[in-house]
C-alpha cells in the first residue's frame, strides 16, 4: 500500500484530500508544519509528499530544498494558492515534480498522486544517521558497518533523540518524553536502566560513538 505524507496546514483540506486519497487506498500521514513534516520524514520512507507552501513555520519549498539537499527524491506534489507561472517554475526548481493550484478538483488530486507514484522507485532514504551509526526506526534496528542489532521501541527513540542531534547534549527529561512519553507508569529511573543496555549494544555492532553524561545537562552520543 502507498503511504504519503501531506503537509498542509488547513485541516480541513487535509481532511478532504486524506479522504479522497483513502478512497483510492493510498494512506495519507498528515502534518502542518516544516519542522513536524522533516520529523516525520527522519522517520517513514514515504512514496509521495503532498506539500502546501504556506505553512505556519514559512514556506513548504524551504523544506523540500532542504529535502532535496539531503538526497531524498520522493515525488512531491506542490499544492498551493499561488498560480502565477513564476510560482509554478520557482516549485518545479526547488525539486518539486508536479504542481497543482487550489482550488482543485480531487479527481485531480488523486490521478497526479497516481502518476507520481506510478513512477520508478528510486527513492533513497533519509536515514537517520551520525558518523559510523545509522538508524533503522520502522525495522527497529541500528548499523554499524556490516553490523546490526536490534533496538526496543524506547531504546529506538532515545538513540533517534541522540542521533538527531549530531552529538549535542538532549535533556534527560526530553530522551524521557520521547521514550516513554509522559505515562505515568514509566519508574523514576527507567532511563538509567535502558542506557547501559543502549551503551551495550552500541558496543556490540562496533560503534566509535558512545553515550557521554554531560553533569547537569544530559547526555550526549559523542
Ligand atoms: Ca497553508
Amino acid at each position: 500500500m502507498s503511504r504519503i505524507l501531506l503537509i498542509e496546514d488547513h485541516e480541513q483540506l487535509a481532511r478532504l484530500v486524506s479522504k479522497g486519497l483513502a478512497g483510492a487506498g493510498i494512506v495519507a500521514d498528515e502534518v502542518t508544519t516544516n519542522d513536524s513534516a522533516w520529523a516525520a520524514l527522519r522517520q517513514v520512507d514515504y512514496h509521495c509528499l503532498i506539500l502546501d507552501r504556506g505553512l505556519p513555520d514559512g514556506d513548504g519549498l524551504n523544506l523540500l530544498r532542504h529535502i532535496r539537499q539531503g538526497g531524498l527524491t520522493v515525488p512531491c506534489l506542490i499544492l498551493t494558492a499561488r498560480d502565477a507561472l513564476h510560482d509554478r517554475v520557482e516549485g518545479l526548481e526547488a525539486g518539486g515534480d508536479d504542481y497543482l493550484p487550489k482550488p482543485f478538483a480531487m479527481a485531480e488530486l488523486v490521478a497526479r498522486v497516481r502518476a507520481l507514484l506510478r513512477r520508478p522507485a528510486i527513492t533513497k532514504s533519509l536515514r537517520p544517521c551520525y558518523q559510523d551509526l545509522m538508524l533503522f526506526p520502522e525495522g527497529g534496528a541500528m548499523q554499524c558497518g556490516e553490523r546490526s542489532i536490534t533496538l526496543a521501541a524506547a531504546e529506538m527513540q532515545i538513540m533517534l533523540a541522540l542521533v538527531n542531534r549530531q552529538g549535542e547534549v538532549v535533556r534527560r527529561s526530553a530522551m524521557e518524553a520521547v521514550a516513554w512519553g509522559l505515562s505515568d507508569a514509566v519508574t523514576p529511573n527507567a532511563l538509567d536502566v535502558a542506557l547501559p543496555r543502549i551503551r551495550r549494544k552500541l558496543q556490540s555492532v562496533g560503534s566509535r560513538l558512545q553515550i557521554i553524561n554531560v553533569r547537569g545537562q544530559g547526555y550526549a552520543l559523542l
